[in-house]
């Protein structure tokens, strides 16, 4: 397999188009997925069971898997759990850091106006279980929303013969409340709809293959969703002073995610656009998961682009709206100063985009699909709910009382305008 640079500039509206429009396979499978998600909302746990057989090839016996999850962190190898904790440590403390305060002031004599957060209810998170296993998406979901303060996390993730123990170690070790094991757009419907086992929730959110990621747009709506986190992207931003062996290294490792993946860099450089392709083609090889890269190196929305400049690649950047932006250049920080659009950014040779897949601290769970024009990733906010409130004065309320009314008299909103009159002439009478 070998992949050839394109210009930016030389890219036709049908390339342009598979780039910044990608959709990830999750179009042609929202037939089906709202088929699912109907079947699951009428027959519960027996379509449950019915999807897992059928797309997990699992005959499911309990639903419900919480007690496993700590019996699998008891039994873990201690490695391995000291990485699940050292990990969880570090999304605790990064999200802690993102708590609000509640706050209350006065904007003028008399007008006292605040914010207060309360945690959602109730939360469904998704934990990713197909092809790869993903503790650390259960350490990304599930710790913010304790972090948050909400009273019930409920995980979904999918069955199998064996379900990674470092996944469920990890749900454990992340804080979640109750466990069931079922995947697919068959766990967003039973989190959204409820069946007999699974209790509904308010929101849902993680991420997830094209099935899941399909299945949370069909519930939207009936159920609050964080946003679309569907197969992995991401976007380095090379220039000549980048190694092309680490630019290689990035996009091969969210490659091996998923067929759907799509990965991209692009630079200002000629010799290095050729000596990325040439790493690709020769890394991709020792790759153990080699099969998924090349799907994925051979998406539309994947490639290796030559930018007319660094204002051109950046004008890419920007419009590609990347779930990872990656930018090893001299500059970096004037680059990134120039990029408004992407779910979260990697500066500097030294700064994989597996520190934030796993371990930094910050959260993994992340728009895709250009989701990143319109939102970030998942974090403490993502399961806060505010409320605004007030306290007005007599002055204060005598202050602002003729806008009030006039803008109700515009409206033709009497009653709106009476509620404050009343009150006026109590004030002015010394009544109240
Ligand atoms: P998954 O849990 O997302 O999907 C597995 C489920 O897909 C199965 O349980 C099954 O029910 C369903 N499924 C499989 N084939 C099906 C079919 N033909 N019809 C209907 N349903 C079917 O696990 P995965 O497949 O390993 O994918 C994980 C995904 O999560 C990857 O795409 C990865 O890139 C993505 N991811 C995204 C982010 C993000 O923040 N955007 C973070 C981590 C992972």
């Amino acid at each position: 397999m070998s992949i050839e640079v394109r210009e930016t500039a030389e890219l036709g509206p049908d390339e342009r188009a598979a780039f910044f429009d990608r959709d990830a396979g999750i179009e042609s499978v929202t037939g089906d997925v709202r088929e699912i998600v109907e079947r699951v909302r009428e027959e519960g746990d027996v379509a449950v069971r019915e999807f897992s057989s059928e797309f997990d090839g699992v005959d499911v016996g309990n639903l419900e898997i919480t007690d496993e999850c700590e019996r699998a962190y008891d039994d873990l190898d201690p490695e391995l759990r000291e990485a699940i904790d050292a990990a969880a440590a570090n999304v605790k403390e990064f999200h802690e850091a993102q708590l609000p305060e509640d706050w209350r002031r006065e904007f003028a004599d008399g007008r006292e106006l605040g914010r207060r957060f309360r945690p959602i209810d109730r939360v469904g998170v998704y934990v990713p279980g197909g092809s790869a296993a993903y503790p650390s998406s259960a350490i990304m979901g599930v710790v913010p929303a304790v972090v948050a303060g909400v009273d019930h996390v409920a995980v979904v993730t999918p069955p199998a013969e064996e379900i990674s123990p470092a996944t469920l170690a990890a749900i454990y070790a992340a804080g979640a409340d109750v466990v069931y094991q079922v995947g697919g757009a068959q766990a967003v419907a039973s989190l959204a709809y409820g069946t007999e086992t699974i209790d509904r929730v308010e929101k849902i959110v993680g991420p997830g293959n094209k099935w899941v990621t399909a299945a949370k747009a069909v519930v939207r709506g009936d159920v609050e969703i964080d946003f679309l986190a569907g197969p992995s992207e991401v976007v380095v931003v090379a220039d000549e002073t980048a190694d092309p062996e680490l630019v290689a290294a990035e996009l091969l490792a969210q490659a091996e995610h998923d067929p759907n993946t799509s990965v991209v860099a692009v630079t200002d450089d000629e010799a290095t656009a050729d000596a990325i392709t040439t790493a690709v083609t020769e890394l991709v090889r020792a790759r153990e998961r080699k099969d998924v890269i090349r799907e994925a190196l051979e998406n539309d929305a994947s490639g290796v682009l030559l930018a007319r400049s660094m204002s051109e690649a950046i004008l890419f950047t920007e419009e590609y709206a990347p779930e990872h932006l990656s930018i090893v250049a001299d500059d970096d920080e004037s680059i990134l100063s120039r990029i408004d659009s992407a779910g979260s950014v990697f500066l500097g040779p030294n700064t994989p985009v597996a520190a934030g897949d796993y371990a930094s601290g910050t959260n993994h769970v992340l728009p895709t699909n250009g989701g990143a024009r319109v939102t970030g990733g998942l974090s403490v906010e993502t399961f806060l709910r505010s409320t605004t409130v007030q306290r007005l004065s007599g002055d204060g309320l005598a202050d602002v009382g003729e806008t009030i009314t006039t803008l109700a008299d515009a409206e033709g909103l009497e009653a709106h305008a009476e509620s404050v009159r009343v009150r006026l002439e109590r004030i002015e009478d010394g009544s109240s």
